[in-house]
């Protein structure tokens, strides 16, 4: 197997695919990037337009996974993607808004958010990268989550051989629902701990973890051994960049676009990784144009597309679109080792100084290219529920306060520049899954509580609540534990008996 992944802040660190995957981070600190992005034939998007999307995951992944066989990719995809995991026949349905306006759904799996899109099929990647590698301990995954990525993991790591899982989140930093769904959460090798304090307090309990020496060597005579699952990892950001060139398919399959015309894409952003994945599509060759990075009051990003300064200290607000209240977009640095043309001494530059400073400041022709790749926009709670009313009001559309930033962004754009493109805005969260702020945006103040607030927001727009969420109703409770930050190791432990 050719070593044909690299370290962005080393060229020469190289690593074959497995490992890349079972690795996660290089040990640098950088991120494991392809030596070199495949360029899809010119014949590509004709070729997956009559495919199935599980086809086009193959088709897509299969050039950037030396050691793996279709075969075995096209297993995963059905696991993953197939077996009615998604409610959508399409998996990443592109609903059209109007002529030039187009949403790419990519909520319809088991967790309602955009993360089921990778977290789905890293599992069958991981453990089948660790195969390959020769690792003989069981892996445990541990995460840190505000929300979102904690429940996407349990659902994709469930009952899956060789693993288990264990999820901590903030006793008060999640919503209702968002907490139903983990402590809910069904299969023999998980757990779910509530950490008492902030997001914060949970991901450095964990960081914490993953550095001791002492129950690192107390799990592996167990025959365990910690990893992660965030969304630096190369198996999270690869399956996210099919769902671009499958959007751009179906636009073509449905006429929406003529073949070899560009389009735009606008996404809401926070670590970086979903829009990264555009990028990526582009240089393979889906004829897309301009990547639209949209921001809640969380701005940094749009202030470094804008002026080349990236500069985190700043107020840290929270939003109505939590999953994007980030000050530090991990994935970005792939982004700086593009644009640099590869320069590792540059991206090494540059982390050194955002972990010194919280700052730094990119050089002119990192800041052409930035400028000429990205438009940036951002907006504040008010405006995201503004959008939220109007696309109700206006097109009967239901959409979550994340998808609401992206199109409150392009509307701005387009009245500032003028750029009519087709332009896919990906819509990353069932509105279901934020009920509350939904419901405050459509003007309803008397709520309900609990699993009962789904039926509000059912019954109050005619919208059918997901299936995933409506079956909370009937969940058992599975997990209670509470602990104190110093408790986080004791519940390791328990879990790896
Ligand atoms: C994670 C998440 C985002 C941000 O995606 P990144 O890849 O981190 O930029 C946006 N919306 C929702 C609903 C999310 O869960």
């Amino acid at each position: 197997m050719t070593m044909n992944y690299l370290s962005t802040r080393n060229k020469d660190l190289r690593m074959t695919a497995p490992q890349a995957i079972a690795q996660g981070l290089s040990p640098d600190g950088g991120l494991l990037t392809p030596a070199v992005l495949p360029r899809l034939p010119a014949s590509a998007v004709e070729t997956m337009r009559e495919m199935s999307y599980q086809q086009r995951v193959v088709y897509i992944m299969n050039s950037f996974l030396e050691g793996f066989a279709a075969s075995e990719l096209t297993a995963y995809a059905a696991e993953a993607y197939g077996g009615g995991k998604f409610t959508h026949e399409d998996v990443a349905p592109v609903r059209k808004l109007d002529e030039n306006t187009h949403c790419l759904e990519l909520w319809h799996g088991p967790t309602c958010a955009f993360k089921d899109m990778a977290l789905q099929i890293l599992p069958h990647l991981l453990t089948a990268s660790l195969e390959k590698n020769d690792e003989k301990k069981t892996v445990c995954i541990l995460v840190a989550t505000s929300g979102d990525t904690g429940k996407a993991a349990l659902e994709g790591f469930r009952n899956v051989d060789k693993t288990k899982i264990l999820v901590f989140y903030p006793k008060d930093g999640v919503s209702e629902i968002q907490e139903l769904q983990m402590v809910t959460q069904e299969g023999g090798n998980v757990g779910v701990c509530s950490v008492v304090g902030n997001f914060d307090d949970a991901q450095t309990g964990v960081k914490k973890l993953f550095a001791d020496e002492e129950l690192a060597a107390e799990l592996a005579e167990r025959g365990y051994f910690l990893s992660s699952a965030n969304s630096i990892n190369w198996g999270r950001v690869l399956p996210q960049i099919v769902y671009y060139a499958s959007a751009y398919c179906d636009l073509l399959k449905t006429g929406a676009i003529s073949k070899g015309q560009q389009i735009n894409v606008c996404v809401p952003t926070g670590n970086f990784g979903n829009i990264l994945a555009a990028y990526y599509a582009k240089c393979m060759g889906i004829p897309i144009n301009r990547l639209i990075c949209a921001s809640n009051a969380n701005n940094v990003l749009t202030d470094f597309i804008h002026t080349g300064t990236y500069d985190r200290n700043r107020t840290f607000y929270n939003t109505i679109s939590p999953s994007m209240d980030i000050l530090i977009s991990s994935n970005l640095e792939r982004m700086l080792f593009e644009l640099s043309g590869r320069d590792d001494r540059l991206v090494r530059e540059y982390m050194a100084q955002l972990a010194e400073y919280g700052s730094y400041r990119v050089d002119s022709s990192i800041r052409t290219k930035l400028k000429k790749e990205f438009i940036a926009g951002c907006c504040d709670d008010t405006q995201t529920q503004g959008m939220i009313a109007k696309m109700w009001n206006e097109q009967s559309y239901l959409i979550d306060p994340h998808t609401a930033v992206a199109f409150h962004v392009l509307e701005e754009y387009r009245q500032e520049s003028g750029d009519d493109t087709a332009t896919v805005v990906v819509s990353t969260a069932s509105p279901f899954k934020f009920c509350s702020s939904v419901l405050t945006a459509l003007g309803v103040e008397q709520q309900w509580t609990g699993t009962d607030i789904l039926d509000q927001l059912s019954t109050h727009t005619g919208v059918a609540v997901p299936a995933p969420l409506a079956r909370l109703k009937k969940r058992r409770r599975r997990f209670s534990g509470v602990v104190e930050k110093s408790g986080m190791k004791g519940c390791v432990l328990d879990l790896l008996k």
